[in-house]
C-alpha cells in the first residue's frame, strides 16, 4: 500500500506528454506505461509512446496512445515500447535534436522509465532544453537513490528464488555445493534478498570483499557443525564477467568442487509480480500528477511507503547503499 500525495494541477498543466522506456528492461515497465497513459487520458492530456527509448526519440519514432493501446499489458514482462541503449544521447547536440522533435509535436513533458543512465539522460535533456521530464526507477537492481524500491526488483528476486529452489533439490540429492550467480554489477541488493529468502549458506556481494580462503574456512566450519554437505552460495555477478567461474576454480583448489549456475537474463524477464504491478501502476499514474502540478527534473519513487519525488541531480550524484545490517542479518540467519 502506498500513500499517494494529493497534488493540485497547476496552470502549467501540459497539453501533450510522451513516455519512453530506456536501458535494461525490467518487469513492470508495462504497468508503468499503462499508468502514465491512463492517468494522462483521465486528465485530458494527449500521450505519445516513444519506441526504443532515446534512439526512437531522436528520430521522432512515436505514436499517440489511447486507452486500448495499453489493454492487456499489465501482466506482461518486457516493455511494449521496446528499449534501447543510445550512446548518441550523451551528445548535447543530439539531446537538442530530441527536444526539437518533442516541441514540433507540441509535447511539453516526457516520462522516462529506466535506470540511472536513462535518468541522467533525462536530467541533461531538461537542463539544456525547455522540456519537462519526470523519471521513474525502472531497473531490477534496486540501486537507485531516492526510492526504497525499483520497478522490477521484486520480480527478479522471485524469479531467482524459483530457480534456486529447484537447484536446491539437486544440491540436496547429490550433496553438492552450488555457486548461483545473480545479477548485480555494482550492488548486492538482489543477492542479499535472494540469499535471505532461499536460506543461502553464504552471500557474495560487490560491497563486501571476501577471499576464497575465508569462504572455504566458513564452509568447513559449517560442515564441522553438522550443517549438511550440500549448499547454495549466492554470488552477485560483480563488475567484470567471470567472477563466479573464477571463484569456483579457487574453491576447487580446496577440494570443494562447486557447481556453477549463472541465472543471467531470465532474471529480467517474466510476468511482473503483484508487488511490481502495483508499484509500477502507482508510479506511472503519479508521474502524470507531478507533471500536472508543475514539477520538473525529479524522479518519483517510494520512501517509507509514501510516493515522493527526488531531484534527478541527487539521483545521479548519490549512491544507494546496501544496508549493512541487512547483510549482517543475512549472514547470521544461515550460521
Ligand atoms: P540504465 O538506464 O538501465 O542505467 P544505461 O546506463 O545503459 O542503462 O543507459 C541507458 C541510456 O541512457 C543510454 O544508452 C543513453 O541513451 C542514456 N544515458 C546514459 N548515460 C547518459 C549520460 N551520461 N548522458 C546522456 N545520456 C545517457
Amino acid at each position: 500500500m502506498y500513500e499517494i500525495p494529493n497534488l493540485q494541477s497547476s496552470d502549467s498543466k501540459p497539453s501533450a506528454i510522451a513516455v519512453l522506456t530506456s536501458g535494461g528492461d525490467s518487469p513492470g515497465m508495462n504497468p508503468a506505461i499503462r499508468g502514465v497513459v491512463r492517468a494522462a487520458l483521465h486528465q485530458g492530456i494527449k500521450v505519445y509512446g516513444v519506441n526504443k527509448g532515446y534512439s526512437g526519440l531522436i528520430i521522432g519514432d512515436m505514436a499517440e496512445m489511447d486507452s486500448a493501446s495499453v489493454t492487456n499489458i499489465v501482466q506482461r514482462g518486457g516493455t511494449l515500447l521496446k528499449s534501447d541503449r543510445c550512446l548518441a544521447f550523451k551528445d548535447p547536440a543530439v539531446r537538442y535534436q530530441a527536444a526539437e522533435v518533442l516541441k514540433e509535436k507540441g509535447i511539453e513533458g516526457l516520462v522516462v522509465i529506466g535506470g540511472d543512465g536513462s535518468l541522467t539522460g533525462a536530467h541533461l535533456l531538461t537542463q539544456e532544453n525547455d522540456i519537462k521530464v519526470i523519471g521513474l526507477p525502472g531497473t531490477i537492481d534496486n540501486d537507485i537513490y531516492g526510492t526504497d524500491d525499483t520497478i522490477g526488483f521484486d520480480t527478479a528476486v522471485n524469479t531467482a528464488l524459483d530457480a534456486i529452489d529447484k537447484i536446491r533439490d539437486t544440491a540436496l540429492s547429490h550433496e553438492n555445493l552450488f555457486l548461483v550467480e545473480v545479477m548485480g554489477r555494482n550492488s548486492g541488493f538482489i543477492a542479499t534478498h535472494v540469499g535471505i529468502a532461499c536460506g543461502a549458506e553464504m552471500i557474495i556481494a560487490p560491497e563486501y570483499e571476501i577471499q576464497a580462503e575465508s569462504i572455504c574456512f566458513q564452509l568447513a566450519n559449517n560442515r564441522l557443525q553438522g550443517k549438511g554437505s550440500s549448499g547454495i552460495i549466492v554470488v552477485a555477478e560483480g563488475p567484470k564477467p567471470g567472477l563466479t567461474t573464477h571463484l569456483a576454480k579457487q574453491l576447487n583448489q580446496h577440494q570443494l568442487d562447486p557447481k556453477v549456475c549463472i541465472l543471467g537474463h531470465i532474471q529480467r524477464g517474466g510476468s511482473p509480480s503483484g508487488h511490481d504491478r502495483v508499484l509500477a501502476s502507482c508510479l506511472g499514474a503519479s508521474a502524470v500528477d507531478y507533471l500536472c502540478a508543475g514539477f520538473n527534473d525529479v524522479m518519483i519513487g517510494v520512501r517509507n511507503g509514501k510516493i515522493t519525488e527526488t531531484p534527478l541531480q541527487q539521483i545521479i550524484e548519490k549512491n544507494k547503499k546496501l544496508d549493512n545490517r541487512l547483510f549482517e542479518r543475512a549472514q547470521l540467519l544461515h550460521k
